[in-house]
């Protein structure tokens, strides 16, 4: 080696001490505060909005209010953004998701800083190994899990589960849901309209719910009906909430067919009646009017080639011009086409035209991908504006609907900034402290001194969701940035690589 290179090396080791020796010296020194100015905040209460800045201190906030950041701060011009607490998702199909992308990118994206999970009836299980595993290998976001019904169901009865459980049998999914609250679960989600749940009467459901309210938590519930007997449904789901004195949280709230359609203002009534005589009831509701699914889901009694199964069909989404193909590989020509226009084209009924789709569909194993109207956009807005109705999603990382990629912007760009529906305040708090408070959680979901720094930065101007059933994931504009326990998690359109997330209790 020569003295010229040898020079060279004891150089460079030289400044890798002094690099090291610095980065040590910064270790023992406290981490620089964050501190945003010029933000209009929305603190998550539905308070009008204000300027103030906002200091973060590790994981919390520290100050909010009109004040100068100290020597050392880091500084975030936010001019012209909106400074909200993070999203709290109620209702999120993150599980498989978070497995294969621990950054949660098309969630952080929209601005999300908690899922809950476990909904709709179905949970990982056990609770307690699956929250540990969770624990140990975070993802960028908070999570909060939800013990399923039919999870303990299917735990209890095994195959022989088309059938009403034995009391014996309630009593020991009763014991499940004890043991899943003991390990960390938050509540106990159902899903009655599903296979599992669905052969459940309404003691066994009120024997689980009364089981989580012992350890204080809540039932949310995917009920029995959301087509033309949502009022049954709706009503037994109160009963389940009255007898087992359990907080209710109603998944996506919907009126799903032509004859219930139009009828959001009864649902409201019986939902307010049940609240004046003191049950806990809140929902929550996506923004969409449509679903997408496989055709064969539009005919319940299975009878696919049935002419009179496959008329009703039609009937409940209101006509044969609100189902659209969206995936057909056996027959690309009918992809983006309604089945009204096949059946014009081919000049059969819309009837014929359904069978002749699912008959195609059959010989070469794969049936067509539809999207069918679930709802009216007059009722949506009726729940929209309903103080005890909440913005979740219903999504996920991966879900093939774009509420997965586009439900929290959409809300603040369509319904609030387009179409005025909702106040940004009003619709910031259905995003941020009402599930927080539905969640019992007090130092999340507002922007105070000592909350967590779980916060997001849009602009009001532009924020809006861009994913379409075509493309389910394509993330939305706007969302600036996104902090989850003081740690920015989403910065210039992408993920940092940050995973600060934490398993959350009730
Ligand atoms: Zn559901």
């Amino acid at each position: 080696m020569s003295s010229s290179k040898l020079r060279g090396l004891t150089l460079c080791l030289a400044l890798a001490a002094v690099a090291l020796g610095t980065s040590v010296h910064a270790e023992d020194r406290p981490p620089a505060a964050v501190v945003i100015v010029n933000a209009q905040v929305a603190d998550g209460t539905g308070a009008a909005l204000r300027k103030a800045s906002v200091r973060i201190e590790g994981d919390r906030i520290d100050a909010v209010g009109d004040f100068q950041p100290a020597k050392g701060d880091r500084v975030i011009d936010a001019a012209g953004l909106v400074l909200a607490p993070g999203f709290i998702d109620i209702h999120n199909h993150s599980e498989e998701g978070l497995e294969k992308d621990p950054l949660a990118t098309s969630q952080i994206a929209q601005g999300i800083t908690t899922v809950i999970l476990g909904l709709d009836g179905g949970s990982p299980w056990p609770v307690g190994p699956w929250l540990e595993q969770h624990r140990r290998n975070p993802a960028s976001l908070n999570l909060a899990l939800m013990v399923g019904h039919a999870t303990v169901r299917e735990q209890v009865m095994g195959k022989d589960y088309k059938r009403t459980a034995r009391p014996a049998e309630v009593t020991q999914m009763a014991k499940l849901v004890e043991q899943a609250m003991g390990e960390g679960a938050i509540g106990v989600s159902s899903g009655v309209e599903y296979e599992v749940a669905s052969y459940s009467d309404t003691d066994e459901l009120v024997g689980v719910a009364a089981a989580a309210a012992r350890h204080g938590g809540f039932y949310m519930t995917h009920i029995r009906d959301e087509a033309d007997k949502s009022f049954a449904a709706l009503d037994e789901e109160i009963a389940i909430g009255e007898r087992a004195r359990i907080p209710v949280e109603h998944s996506h709230i919907k009126l799903g067919t032509v004859k219930v359609w139009g009828k959001a203002p009864e649902y409201i009534r019986v939902i307010e009646a049940a609240r004046r005589r003191g049950v806990d009831f809140t929902a929550d509701c996506y923004p969409y009017d449509a679903w997408n699914s496989t055709i064969k889901v539009l005919v319940p009694d299975k009878q696919y080639e049935n002419p009179k199964s496959v008329e009703k069909a039609l009937a409940d989404v209101g006509g044969a011009g609100h189902v659209t193909i969206t995936e057909f590989p056996p027959n690309r020509r009918y992809e983006m086409h309604t089945v009204e226009q096949l059946a014009k084209a081919a000049g059969i009924s819309p009837v014929e035209m359904f069978i002749r789709v699912i008959r195609e569909g059959d010989a070469a194993g794969e049936d067509a991908g539809v999207i069918g109207q679930s709802m009216t956009e007059a009722d949506i807005k009726a729940f929209y504006q309903q103080p005890w109705v909440m913005v979740a999603s219903d999504g996920g990382i991966g879900a093939e609907h774009p509420r997965g990629a586009g439900t929290f912007p959409r809300v603040l760009g369509l319904y609030v900034r387009e179409k005025k529906w909702l106040t940004l305040p009003e619709a910031v708090r259905k995003m941020t402290s009402m599930p927080a408070k539905r969640l019992g959680w007090k130092d999340r979901g507002t922007i105070q001194p000592g909350a967590f720094a779980d916060l997001v930065l849009f602009n009001p101007d532009t924020v809006i969701d861009r994913a379409t059933f075509a493309h389910p994931e394509t993330p939305p504009a706007g969302i600036e940035k996104v902090f989850v326990n003081g740690k920015v998690v989403w910065s210039d359109g992408k993920p940092t690589g940050a995973r600060p997330g934490r398993v959350l209790p009730k």
